[in-house]
């Protein structure tokens, strides 16, 4: 394993919509914060859709002492609204937002209103300087709309130039994948650290539909086993651990500056996992 002690670990959950949700949320910081993240991670509907509750759950994370990183998107927000909102959030102590171009969920107008996320890094470098860190997104399997996998590298390049910090990837199961992807952005000039985003596996079903839309590719050879376990998820989820435990431990051996998980807001599997690694904080 590399150098545990310079490793970022990060944890990203969805704002719940429910008071029950937000309770079970608490719950699952809580346990989660034992590993010491760098910061949780709170994403955002482009179009604003849960601008509050992204809001308030990044509030109540940082009410508990732990650092929060809101994503945040223009959508078809003004600049003043989207300034505001920063605004708000350097005066709560936030210091570190992932800044995206987003998707529109449905129902909230065509994509004609979605910025670019270089112009999103440029807006908040403009007003608020050197005020926050920001994340962007990278793609590893290169973003379904990308025209190519040089063009896609080039506005990952872009959104660097124009003051993003470091990236943090789509999730994907094959290592090469983003190995190849580092070198591609490293001969281009990209410097910053690039840290993957891992998916435990839970709900497979859901996983594959999930996966052709967003540009991450799952291997015939792991579909195959996983869709042999029909409706046994007790057997779906402990191979999933393996798989990314392992998938993990290829990605840190080889030089992956930390991880960042897709919680899906649930404590286990991701907790396990990072049991598994030895990067357990103490108990
Ligand atoms: P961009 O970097 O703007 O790129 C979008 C597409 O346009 C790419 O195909 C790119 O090649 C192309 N492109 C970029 N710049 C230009 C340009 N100037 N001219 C022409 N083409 C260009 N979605 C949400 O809605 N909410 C979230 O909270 C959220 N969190 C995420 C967190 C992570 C770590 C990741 C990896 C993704 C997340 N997403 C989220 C999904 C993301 O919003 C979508 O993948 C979205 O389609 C692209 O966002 P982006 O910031 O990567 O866009």
């Amino acid at each position: 394993m590399s150098n545990e002690q310079d490793l970022r670990l990060s944890f990203e959950f969805f704002p719940p919509k429910t008071a029950a949700g937000h309770e079970k949320l608490s719950h699952v910081c809580d346990r989660l914060a034992e590993f010491a993240p760098a910061f949780f991670s709170v994403t955002y509907g482009a179009g604003g859709s849960t601008r509050d509750n992204t809001k308030g759950t990044v509030f109540s994370i940082k009410e508990k002492g732990l650092q929060a990183a809101p994503h945040l998107s223009f959508g078809g927000d003004s600049e003043a609204d989207i300034k505001a909102l920063l605004s708000e959030y350097r005066a709560a102590g936030i210091d570190r937002i992932v800044a995206l171009r987003g998707d529109m969920p449905s129902g909230m107008g065509g994509a004609s209103h979605l910025v670019y996320a270089n112009q999103l890094v440029e807006f908040i470098r403009r007003h608020f300087n050197d005020q926050f860190h920001l994340e962007v997104a990278a793609y590893p399997e290169i973003h379904p709309e990308a025209k190519s996998y040089d063009a896609d590298i080039e506005f990952l390049q872009g959104k660097f130039d124009a003051g993003a910090n470091s990236a943090i990837t789509q999730y994907f199961y094959n290592p090469d994948a983003y190995f190849y992807f580092l070198e591609q952005c490293r001969q281009r000039g990209i410097t910053q650290p690039i840290y993957p985003g891992i998916m435990p596996i839970t709900n497979f079903k859901n996983l594959a539909r999930f996966s052709d839309n967003c540009g991450a590719e799952i291997p015939r050879w792991l579909r195959k086993r996983m869709e042999s376990f029909g409706d046994d998820k007790d057997a779906v989820k402990a191979l999933g651990v393996e798989l990314v435990t392992e998938l993990c431990e290829t990605l840190l051996d080889n030089g992956a500056p930390g991880l960042h998980f897709y919680t899906m807001n649930q404590a286990e599997p991701t907790a396990t996992i990072v049991r598994n690694l030895g990067l357990a904080g103490d108990d």
